[in-house]
């Protein structure tokens, strides 16, 4: 069993203030697989001083030197991206081949990707007599997820140093380990004591502490729409500046004339990746009244296709869900929508067969679905299908729309102007048009409850910056 007892502060690993530890469950077969250390408060605040002290130096170094460690944490990540797969696909259920794709590859892309965003970022511009200047807003507290773990921890850490802000990170309680194995790869490439620095453990506890802290000046959040709106209440006491990435409810659109075969493909792909724990899963397809027969078999068909089973079996292409109270709140989903008069196409509350160990859902597709049912409003974070008819493209709009949240959706067309002519009425922060591939430089983040601020790329990097006018 791995054992991970201490926790990184200013440079060393340390010991922290208290000896009680959190197990990490193995989501496919429910044993403890690992224990990691659990931070205290006081460990919050040695923390917050140790990037408060490599601040202003770390703010002062050149964009160069700062990209050099970057990329060399880019090749830590490179040179462990077996085991890492290996963690996340034990810790979260990733099949292990997505893992290898997405829950390393998309943390790597980022780091390595800062060498040229760096050329893109504006550090300075000029407005008449004025000199702009853009500058590190300081010491960043960064609070993650467990469902994309390093990726969401990449989005926030790789950014903010280049920006030559300091971080402290908290990572998810779940999903824990691949913040210990970064924080492994940044020790080794000798980042300055104290400019990244992880404490782990409960939100409540250790993330409102770092929230509180006086010694903070950001928070950057990826997490749930309500623990996004503590985290805004408390840092509005001290008008500290919140960038939150929230929850979703996208929309996969697809038009009378659209590709049906790849529009469901695609929409289905998207309902079911990392078997439906993505914030943006597109879990409501709206579909044409007339093809709403036709969808829901090739739905059901195409469903069939999506094995369900241990994360390292190479058939597997839907792994269990996280933990345990994931997989009840989704079985319980699954049953309020049979209440509420929706009705089950393929999947269903009871668990798949022969799997009895580990904590695994049928994918599960419902059709009569109202949008005004909690199914079609509530993210259930799960590989959970609503399908709902429309009758003309404004309605199809309106209920692509009528959503609390506004994160991500797509819209499958004919003709690609007319699908981009849709995609501007979204009001959502990303929309995929024909199936477009998610590009890791272009903005990320929502509309409405889903957050704001945007990550990735150089609008990414933005989030980081105070902005200085110099009147010459
Ligand atoms: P969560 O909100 O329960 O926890 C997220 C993080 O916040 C964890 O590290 C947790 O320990 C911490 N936390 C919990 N309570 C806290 C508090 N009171 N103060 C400070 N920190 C606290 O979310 P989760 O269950 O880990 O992740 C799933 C949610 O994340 C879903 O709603 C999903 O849509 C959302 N998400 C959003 C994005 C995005 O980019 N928009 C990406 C991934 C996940």
């Amino acid at each position: 069993m791995e054992i991970r007892d201490k926790i990184y502060i200013d440079g060393s690993w340390v010991t922290p203030g208290t000896s009680e530890m959190i197990d990490v469950i193995n989501s496919g077969d429910e044993e403890v697989f690992a224990k990691v250390a659990r931070g205290s408060s006081q460990d919050v605040d040695k923390a917050v001083s140790a990037a408060r002290n490599a601040f202003e130096s770390w703010s002062r170094t050149s964009i160069d030197e700062r990209t050099k460690y970057l990329s060399r944490i880019n090749e830590g990540i490179v040179a462990r991206m077996m085991d890492i797969a290996t963690v996340i696909s034990k810790e979260v259920g990733t099949p292990f081949m997505l893992s290898q794709l997405i829950q390393v590859g998309l943390p790597q892309t980022t780091f390595a990707s800062m060498e040229q965003v760096a050329k893109e970022v504006e550090f300075e511009d000029h407005i008449g007599n004025s000199l702009i200047l853009k500058e590190a807003v300081g010491v960043v507290a960064a609070i993650t997820p467990w469902n994309y773990p390093l990726h969401q921890i990449a989005a926030k850490v790789a950014p903010a140093l280049l920006a030559g802000c300091t971080v402290v990170l908290k990572p998810a309680e779940l999903a824990p380990i691949n913040a210990f194995m970064l924080a492994d790869i940044i020790d080794e490439v000798g980042l300055p004591p104290g400019v990244f620095n992880l404490v782990n453990g409960p939100g409540t506890e250790i993330g409102e502490a770092m929230v509180k802290s006086p010694g903070i000046d950001m928070i950057s959040f990826t997490g749930s729409t309500e623990v996004g709106k503590k985290i805004g209440a408390l840092a509005a006491q001290d008008i500290k500046r919140v960038a939150l990435e929230l929850g979703g409810k996208s929309a996969t659109v697809i038009l009378e004339d659209a590709n049906l075969s790849s529009a469901i493909s695609g929409g289905l792909f998207m309902c079911y990746l990392n078997s439906g724990q993505t914030c943006i899963a597109q879990t409501r397809m709206l579909v044409h009244r007339s093809k709403l027969q036709e969808v829901e078999e090739r739905v059901a068909a195409e469903t069939a296709t999506y094995t369900v089973g241990d994360p390292f079996d190479a058939m597997t292409r839907v792994g269990p869900l996280v933990s345990a109270k994931q997989r009840d709140r989704v079985k319980e989903y699954i049953k309020i929508g049979e209440s509420e008069g929706a009705k089950i196409v393929t999947g269903g509350a009871e668990n798949p067969e022969g799997l009895d160990k580990g904590f695994y859902v049928k994918p599960t597709v419902f059709t009569n679905v109202n949008n005004s049912m909690r199914i079609a409003q509530e993210e259930i974070f799960g590989p959970v299908l609503s399908i709902i008819p429309f009758d003309s493209e404004e309605e199809a709009i309106k209920i692509a729309n009528d959503s609390p949240y506004g994160l991500s959706g797509a819209v499958w067309a004919g003709d690609k102007d007319h699908a981009i002519e849709v995609a501007k009425q979204i009001r959502t922060g990303q929309v995929e048009v024909n199936g477009g591939a998610f590009n890791a430089l272009a903005p990320f983040g929502g509309y409405k409850k889903s957050g704001h601020g945007r990550e990735l790329g150089k609008y990414g990097v933005e989030d980081f910056l105070e902005i200085k006018s110099l009147q010459l």
